[in-house]
């Protein structure tokens, strides 16, 4: 976790996916900033960014905290600065760290290109206002297609053919196997305007990068911390 005294210049509180999820991509933190956290079996990924002109010291400060005291004495150390080449994006920049991570404790720090956050283009908005649209068909097609709403006061499973009280039922799962009770077509149709949604939010999400790319910019370092917890 970071600790309340992390000091100040990574203390902007802002964490985002690296992925856009919605339509509108969220604007990246405006100094250094732990821009992404995940665990996975005992070790703690943090992603930090922090200004170019920054010094090996001030990058290596930013793992300070980065180990628990009752697992480790300090930070490993294995961190490695690249300073030769700037990547277009964030994205290619943590793409670029993940090459470079041999696996164990690998840190690094690369240099990129923060964009400003370009005004939405006539195409953008046009995806995003399918995507609403969109939204809004898949809500009401869960609703109507729900078990809840079926007249009948007991379902059958298709699966382990059980016949249950629609009262016991929730978010149409059988509570016996688990399974789906809605039909193989619903499900279908369903999967259909889910896929179409995240067809479209990728498509917004490239045109967005690619408009972002016009923007004046900003050199910083992405740097990937990495310890156990
Ligand atoms: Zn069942």
């Amino acid at each position: 976790m970071i600790s309340n005294d992390f000091p100040a210049v990574t203390r902007v509180a802002a964490f985002f996916s690296g992925s856009c999820k919605s339509p509108c991509p969220p604007a990246p933190p405006a100094t250094g900033a732990p821009v992404k956290k995940e665990t996975i079996m005992g070790h703690q990924i943090e992603y930090h960014t922090i200004s170019a002109d920054a010094t090996d010291r001030q990058i290596f400060n930013l793992a300070k905290y980065a180990y628990d005291p009752q697992e480790a004495s300090g930070y490993h150390g294995n961190l490695t600065i690249h300073r030769n080449k700037t990547y277009d994006s964030r994205e290619e920049a943590e793409k670029a760290i993940e090459r470079l991570d041999t696996g164990f404790y690998s840190d690094h720090a690369v240099l990129f290109y923060r964009h400003e956050q370009g005004k939405p283009t006539a195409q953008m908005k046009s995806i995003s206002d399918q995507i609403v649209k969109l939204n809004q068909r898949y809500n009401e097609y869960l609703e109507k297609h729900d078990v809840k709403n079926f007249k009948a006061s007991f379902i059958g499973c298709p699966k382990c053919q059980s016949k249950i009280a629609k009262t016991y039922i929730k978010n149409s799962i059988c509570p016996v196997c688990f399974s789906s009770l809605k039909s193989t077509s619903t499900i279908e149709e369903e999967k259909k305007i889910s896929a179409r949604i995240k067809e479209l939010q990728q498509k917004y999400h490239d045109l967005s990068e690619a408009n972002n790319k016009k923007m004046p910019a900003k050199k910083m370092f992405l740097v990937k911390i990495e310890w156990h917890c």
